[in-house]
């Protein structure tokens, strides 16, 4: 099979944790909405997907938990069990801990929502070791994407510090839905933020491996009909939606930007001394979609 595109959502809660829906409820959402795969997120639960698989039909159900340290949470993708979460005595050692966990449970650690409570500054995250992906944009309220306090950055001046610190670094949009019983702005409904991941075969190895390698990107509505980065070379090619507008900006080392190109198009060539570049691309509804960095 060719390489192609899927959706997934990798950050979501039933009633197994503080979700409102059985899973069985919140499977059939996603899976009636179309996306390609899901991992269920319970805080501190194994919501095992085997039950599930059969009624999530083409949907592949990925293994998860949301590891939760009071207010410090991450989730282990591709595990196979419930894994306690660590409760040590900083917040980069309880981080630390639990990616740990993960790690030796065979899966994949994500940081999630560090502005949540203000929780984990940029310095916790570059302290951290064997961790590659982390939440640029959580769909729930209370998670505070744009920073704003002292020490909290927005999450993509945060994802550009850790680039610009040569940390390869994946970002991530998540619906880390638990509503789907009652809907709004308050609520953390589904459906708003998701991962657009380039793999051969709808396996959860092969997701996890389109994970952390960045070969994906990640949306809240905006999607792309073609996306290339190597050699240097950034090109992509917008999906249009009816008569709206896009902009896409390139970024560079300490957040700069290096370029902004309006329409359907953009394409950016790393000059010498660059070390990488990312997308934003912006529709003029207000949905976006972010790629990952190519480095030089
Ligand atoms: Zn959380
Ligand atoms: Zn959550």
């Amino acid at each position: 099979m060719t390489d192609h595109w899927i959706r997934a959502n990798l950050h979501t809660h039933t009633t197994n944790s503080d979700g409102d829906s059985p899973p069985e409820d919140v499977v059939a959402w996603y899976r009636d909405a179309g996306y390609d795969a899901l991992a269920l997120t319970d805080h501190d639960w194994f919501t095992d997907p085997a039950t599930l698989q059969a009624m999530a039909g083409p949907m592949l159900l990925i293994r998860g938990e949301e590891l939760t340290s009071g207010n410090v949470h991450v989730n282990g993708l591709g595990i196979s069990r419930t894994l306690p979460p660590a409760f040590e005595a900083n917040v980069v050692e309880t981080l630390q801990a639990n990616v740990d966990r993960v790690r030796a449970d065979g899966g994949v650690p994500s940081v999630n929502h560090p502005n949540f409570r203000w929780q984990v500054t940029p310095a916790d995250l570059a302290a951290l070791r064997d961790l590659r992906v982390f939440e640029i944009h959580n769909a729930g309220p209370e998670v505070s994407n744009l920073g704003g306090r002292p020490g909290h950055p927005s999450m993509e001046a945060v994802w550009d510090l850790l680039l610009t610190d040569g940390r390869p670094m994946v970002g991530i949009a998540v619906d880390d839905a638990h509503h789907f019983r009652r809907w709004g702005r308050r609520y953390a409904n589904p459906g708003r933020a998701w991962m657009m991941l380039r793999v051969a075969d709808l396996r959860e190895a092969d997701v996890l491996t389109a994970l952390e390698t960045g070969d994906c990107y990640a949306t809240t509505g905006v999607t792309l009909e073609m996306l290339e980065a190597r050699s240097g070379v950034m090109e992509l090619t917008i999906a249009p939606q009816w008569e709206l507008h896009y902009r896409t900006t390139f970024i560079g080392a300490g957040g700069q930007v290096l370029d902004v190109q309006e329409g359907l198009q953009g394409r950016y060539q790393l000059r010498p001394g660059e070390s990488y570049v990312r997308a934003r691309i912006e529709d003029s509804d207000g949905l976006t979609a972010w790629t990952q960095a190519l480095r030089s």
